[in-house]
């Protein structure tokens, strides 16, 4: 539910799966919350060596 204002969000996505893990509000979330979930929610991904990156996706 957007009142006019463009949300963004950042994506998770781990280039070895082809995955986006995980989306989340850059209204809720800084950078440093993003990398704190990732390391926490995805360590599977980080322990299996596996490239993940950060994307911004958009209002389309
Ligand atoms: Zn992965």
């Amino acid at each position: 539910m957007s009142d006019g204002q463009h949300e963004r969000y950042k994506e998770v996505f781990c280039s070895d799966c082809q995955t986006v893990l995980g989306r989340y509000s850059t209204k809720y979330f800084s950078d440093r919350d993003i990398d704190e979930l990732v390391r926490i929610h995805h360590a599977t991904h980080i322990k299996q060596g596996h490239m993940m990156t950060i994307r911004i996706s958009g209002n389309v």
